[in-house]
């Protein structure tokens, strides 16, 4: 049963108490939910983070990506965002090592945690509208121009906003928790004291050029380095187009399995797949 709401003697008090109630509905429904519908998927603790709507990096997204959306697109009133990372348990990750196509538990991984999320965003919504907050739930996926295969909304980059972490050279967001896993976002018309992001870098090409092995592990011609790039002015390129490709060969091959575009080759069986590499150095 909810317990009765208090009325709170400041702002600060409030902001304080939304935020660390948010933290914790994710961090409990998700093995609850995983439970109630008998998951295949593994998770392990998820992370939350929360931005400022009005952070001046969402306006460099969108010079970056015209047609993201800014958080004031999505919810009228947006004062807030709250992003968080739900990482899969290891022996999801270890299923995708081997082989081209991807595994069927990357697979359910996928599949479940798009489930997962649509549901934890909706009963999110319940939860706080107790405390008067507005929400809007954002679709995990497939909400993306298919011709430049851009979305309108980045999870990835909402959740660098919100300090959970930095980007990978494999396009991904490292967490503290790595990079294997799925990402929601949801806005609030409530203010939330922002997180404060990451003082250095997470991937350890960009820390100090000591890996690019997703790079090597994307064998599909997606990912790689520059031809005529030599050591200590590496570039890389990604394409997206090729990548997509890949992943719709995956859903092909998975089409009774809902929409499962998706590869991931390059996140596993890398120093970042599960951890903050800089701390496992
Ligand atoms: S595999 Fe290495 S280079 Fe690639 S994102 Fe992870 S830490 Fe960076
Ligand atoms: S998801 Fe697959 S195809 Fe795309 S960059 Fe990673 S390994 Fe390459």
């Amino acid at each position: 049963m909810r317990r009765p709401l208090r009325r709170f003697s400041s702002t600060s008090a409030l902001e304080n108490r939304v935020e660390r109630r948010i933290a914790r509905f994710v961090r409990s429904f998700v093995p609850a939910y995983a439970a109630r519908i008998g998951a295949r998927t593994g998770y392990r603790a998820p992370r939350v983070g929360f931005a400022s709507a009005r952070d001046p990096l969402f306006d460099k997204i969108i010079k970056r990506q015209p047609g993201h959306l800014r958080p004031q697109d999505l919810l009228d009133g947006a004062v807030s965002v709250v992003c968080y990372f739900i990482p899969f348990a290891p022996e999801v990750v270890k299923s995708n090592y081997d082989g081209d196509r991807c595994s069927i538990e990357w697979v359910y991984a996928y599949t479940e945690t798009n489930a997962l999320i649509e549901e934890l965003n909706r009963a999110l919504e319940t939860e706080l509208s107790a405390f008067g907050v507005r929400c809007r739930g954002i679709a995990p996926t497939h909400d993306f121009d298919r011709a430049a295969l851009t979305s309108r909304w980045s999870h990835r980059h909402a959740a660098y906003v919100a300090g959970l972490g930095t980007f990978g050279v494999h396009n991904l967001l490292i967490t503290e928790l790595g990079c294997c896993g799925r990402l929601g976002s949801m806005i609030v018309d409530r203010q939330l004291a922002p997180t404060k992001r990451p003082s250095f870098e997470y991937c350890l090409f960009y820390r100090n050029e000591s890996c690019l092995r997703c790079v090597e592990r994307c064998g599909f011609e997606a990912l790689g380095l520059q031809d005529g790039a030599v050591s200590g002015e590496k570039r890389f390129f990604f394409d997206r187009h090729r990548c997509y490709e890949v992943c719709l060969e995956n859903a092909a091959a998975y089409r009774d399995m809902g929409i499962a575009d998706i590869c991931g080759k390059c996140s596993v069986k890398v120093p970042c797949a599960t951890v903050n590499p800089v701390y496992e150095e």
